[in-house]
């Protein structure tokens, strides 16, 4: 048996107002005053002078603002490189990520691919990066995905949805303030909190499943019932922190384990419709009750104690090439389906079963 070595972020700093350390941290980092930070912004915060006047800008320092409202892509990753490779002297000292999945996979994925040669797409795919990525940093602003911690960063290409994951993928510094969640409306804080929520359940309900990743998924698991279901006198402040750490140790948990079913079939939603991840998982994992009994009960608990409603019948109008494809799309995360189903997966789930869900949504 070989086991992998995984590296982790090395540094990270946690606390309400720790945003405001982001200069003394970024300051010995800057290679010359040739070599900027570029900070990729969620456009969220364009006209929210609380958190952008307090990004440090010197010299030939950026901010570069994107929009969150699709997942990114990697012809957005190559245009973003190019754009910094014009419009700088030097080669940038640091990229920095501050938003949610988005925000924070764009900023992993540029920073690699300012040290690679070729397009986004080529290193879709497990451990193809060749260089170390440029100094990157992430500040996530929404809890959930655990982006912030992860190997991989989710692109959709021309072909496929599917991660950059290798060594060189993770932050170097995460900087983790819960103040900067706390304007997040009440359904993304759902969507994307229930990310973690079924990070959980699919990693311990997997047959991947070991203690390092057990370890991290049941204090995840905790952490989600405390903001979803307990939530009476916890304080706003103390809720948004318990997420925060609930994102982070479900991240932890997925990086020696998978994730399982929802996982797999949201990734067909996103391909074909644009349907986004958190509400996409949400909407897949309230048809699983046969495969994740436990979790889905609560599931829709939650669900229910929050008064979110999910859109239905989003694959009614779909053509049978179209759901074909979904399929195709789905069934070719074969980790994800062995991790939930065992290695005899194709024997439960065939193509008509998957099907038979999709329709139900
Ligand atoms: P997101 O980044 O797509 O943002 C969702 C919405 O919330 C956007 O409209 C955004 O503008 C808004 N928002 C963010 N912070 C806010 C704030 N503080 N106040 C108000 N609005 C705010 O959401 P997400 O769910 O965090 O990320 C989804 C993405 O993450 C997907 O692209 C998915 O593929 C990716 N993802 C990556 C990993 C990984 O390990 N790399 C894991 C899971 C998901
Ligand atoms: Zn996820």
């Amino acid at each position: 048996m070989s086991y992998k070595n995984f590296p982790m972020v090395p540094r990270v700093i946690f606390g309400r107002g720790s945003f405001n350390q982001l200069s003394e941290i970024l300051a010995p980092k800057r290679l010359n005053i040739n070599a900027p930070f570029i900070f990729l912004v969620d456009d969220v915060f364009k006209a929210n002078s609380w958190l952008t006047s307090r990004i440090p800008l010197s010299y030939d320092d950026k901010i570069i603002y994107v929009s969150a409202a699709e997942e990114p892509k990697t012809s957005q990753v190559d245009s973003l490189v190019e754009n910094i490779i014009l419009n700088t002297k030097e080669r940038p000292s640091g990229i920095i990520g501050i938003g949610g999945g988005t925000l924070l996979d764009l900023a992993k994925a540029v920073a690699i691919m300012l040290t690679n040669e070729g397009e986004a797409k080529d290193y879709q795919g497990w451990d193809l990066v060749k260089n170390e990525a440029v100094y990157h940093v992430g500040i996530p602003t929404i809890s959930g995905t655990g982006a912030e911690v992860s190997r991989t960063t989710v692109l959709t290409g021309p072909d496929r949805k599917l991660g950059i994951n290798s060594d060189y993928t993770p932050f170097d510094q995460v900087i983790l303030d819960s103040e900067l969640t706390k304007k997040v409306p009440t359904e993304q804080w759902f969507y994307t909190g229930m990310d973690c929520y079924i990070h959980c359940i699919e990693s311990l309900e997997g047959t991947y499943l070991n203690t390092f990743s057990q370890s991290y998924g049941e204090m995840a698991l905790e952490l989600c019932k405390e903001v979803f279901l307990d939530e009476e006198g916890l304080k706003q402040s103390d809720s948004e922190e318990k997420l925060m750490m609930a994102s982070w140790h479900g991240g932890m948990s997925i990086v020696y384990s998978q994730v399982g079913i929802a996982h797999a079939m949201s990734y067909g939603l996103s391909y074909l419709l644009g349907t986004k991840h958190g509400i996409g998982n949400c909407i897949v994992f309230d048809q699983l009750e046969e495969f994740y009994p436990e979790g889905v009960k609560l599931f829709k608990q939650m669900k229910e104690k929050h008064g979110i409603e999910l859109p239905k019948g989003i694959c009614s109008e779909l053509s049978e090439a179209d759901l074909n494809k979904m399929i195709d799309i789905a069934f070719d995360l074969a980790p994800l389906w062995e991790n939930a189903l065992g290695k005899n997966w194709q024997k439960i789930m065939t193509r008509d079963k998957l099907k038979e869900l999709y329709l139900k949504m």
